[in-house]
């Protein structure tokens, strides 16, 4: 028997090739650094069930009931049980009702109406309604945290005020508000510490007015919403420029805070952070969760707030000082976007169903929920990160709020270099509210803070501000300053 070629020497061939790969893959993708002293990642059991009961058929089906309706122009016809954005409101009603009666009386679903008064694509006054299904969080501390999740369910075609035209509308937003009803179907019978909220808007294409009315009511009831997703054109994959492309899905955070305030502009401009706004924090929880649960989607971080000529729902959000992102596919094609619905020489334009992908929109909603789960399963963000300016050092002094979750388990400082587009480095510094990286200067990294509780469940990263004085005084040489 020739030993060259026996199993035994196959196998060990096979072993050894095996290795090498995969040393290689582990240099070429280096996850998040942690030193010895932190916590691996664990793993969150309920979000693994979540991602895994996601169902593209359930998708599907949502979203060809939608086009069912002809148009959903908000200003369509309301009464018509079959035509116009009327039954459309209606059918969803129910079937955020079949969703919540999984979940033990905490789901709760309501019809938000109001009248929107003449606007620019408004002529006259119309009822909007948006569908607002609201699971609480189920641990005292935090179920006044409050993530909201939306997709707009009115739809156009060529003229934003043409209510009679077909708009289908199975991508733009049909899909989005698919996304939506689909975790909330999933995730009412799970219970989360914080609360959840799951929308479907009307008035988008009218100029973001169901969305603006949430995030008012929001703010005017003094709502601690700690993040917002919009999901708008998620499920396209072919683009207008033939790119197909089935597993990148883009996340757009903005860099500069739409709400910054004067004070605020003055310390970016001293000591940076146009790169660190809390949605941009937002965007990179996003990426880091989606690499650990749905590892078949590319998220791919868009550092502005939309694309060029366009908006969303994340908008207003943004306005009133809530941390906010946009999810959209990656390629877009805009002869199936706004569009009435013919055929010119040859070509078929029109937002119909055989235009999108199911089976992508039921990872753009894996995407979501496993960002959502985290989020409202983790610590609250660490209020009040300082990095202190009270003495010239090459260390970093950081000290922060104390969080009051009874999970609690510790903090991390995590920290990059400044030119680096994600956080890079972790460091468990235990229950504390005060640390020190000795050695590593301010000047020279960008740090943050993020909580742990004892499932291991992190929350997003905060941005510390400098304490005291921001801008340095001017002294001669030899002085010490701030
Ligand atoms: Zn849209």
């Amino acid at each position: 028997m020739n030993l060259a070629e026996s199993p035994v020497r196959r196998f060990i061939h096979i072993v050894l090739i095996s290795s090498i790969f995969l040393l290689n893959l582990q240099t070429v993708f280096p996850q998040t650094t942690r030193s010895k002293t932190s916590r691996g990642p664990s793993r969150n059991k309920t979000i693994s069930n979540i991602v895994r009961e996601i169902d593209a058929h359930h998708i599907e089906h949502t979203i060809r009931q939608l086009v069912s309706f002809g148009t959903r122009n908000t200003l369509s016809e309301q009464r018509d049980p079959r035509r116009g954005i009327g039954a459309a409101r209606d059918w969803l009603y129910d079937e955020f009702l079949k969703a919540a009666a999984a979940s033990n009386g905490r789901m709760t679903v309501e019809k938000q109406s109001f009248e929107q008064p003449k606007a620019a694509r408004v002529p006259q006054p119309t009822m909007l309604t948006n569908i607002v299904a609201t699971l609480k969080g189920t641990q005292p501390q935090s179920t006044d945290r409050i993530y909201v999740v939306s997709g707009h369910y009115d739809s156009m075609c060529n003229t934003p005020t043409d209510a009679k035209c077909d708009a289908p509308g199975a991508n733009d937003d049909a899909s989005g508000t698919a996304v939506v009803l689909e975790m909330a179907r999933v995730m009412a019978k799970y219970e989360f510490d914080a609360t959840l909220i799951f929308v479907a808007v009307a008035g988008e294409e009218q100029g973001l007015l169901g969305s603006t009315y949430f995030a008012e009511q929001a703010k005017q009831k003094n709502w601690n919403v700690d993040a917002m997703f919009t999901n708008d054109i998620v499920g396209n994959t072919l683009g207008g420029n033939g790119v197909r492309d089935r597993t990148t899905l883009r996340v757009f955070s903005e860099g500069v805070p739409s709400s910054e305030t004067t004070a605020e502009a003055n310390t970016r401009r001293s000591v940076g952070g146009e790169n660190d706004s809390p949605s941009r924090q937002l965007a990179r929880f996003i990426k880091e969760t989606a690499t650990s649960y749905v590892p078949q989607m590319n998220v791919t971080l868009i550092y502005r707030r939309d694309r060029y000529l366009r908006g969303g729902d994340h908008i207003p959000f943004l306005e009133r000082g809530y941390p906010a992102v946009r999810f959209t596919e990656p390629n877009e094609e805009f002869r199936h976007q706004h569009q009435n619905v013919r055929i010119e020489n040859g070509v078929q334009f029109g937002d119909l169903p055989e235009f999108v992908d199911f089976a992508y929109i039921a990872n753009v909603a894996r995407v979501n929920a496993a960002s959502l789960a985290m989020l409202a399963s983790a610590p609250a963000r660490p209020r009040d990160v300082v990095i202190l300016t009270t003495r010239l050092t090459n260390d970093t002094d950081l000290n922060w709020e104390a969080n009051v979750e009874p999970d609690l388990s510790g903090y991390e400082v995590v920290w990059r270099d400044t030119t680096s587009p994600v956080w890079t480095n972790s460091k468990f510094v235990g229950n504390v509210t005060t640390f020190t990286m000795k050695g590593m200067s301010k000047d020279n990294y960008f740090f943050g803070v993020r909580a742990i509780d004892k499932d291991g469940n992190r929350s997003q990263v905060t941005y510390p501000h400098p304490s005291g004085r921001t801008a340095p005084a001017v002294t001669s040489p030899g002085t010490t300053s701030n």
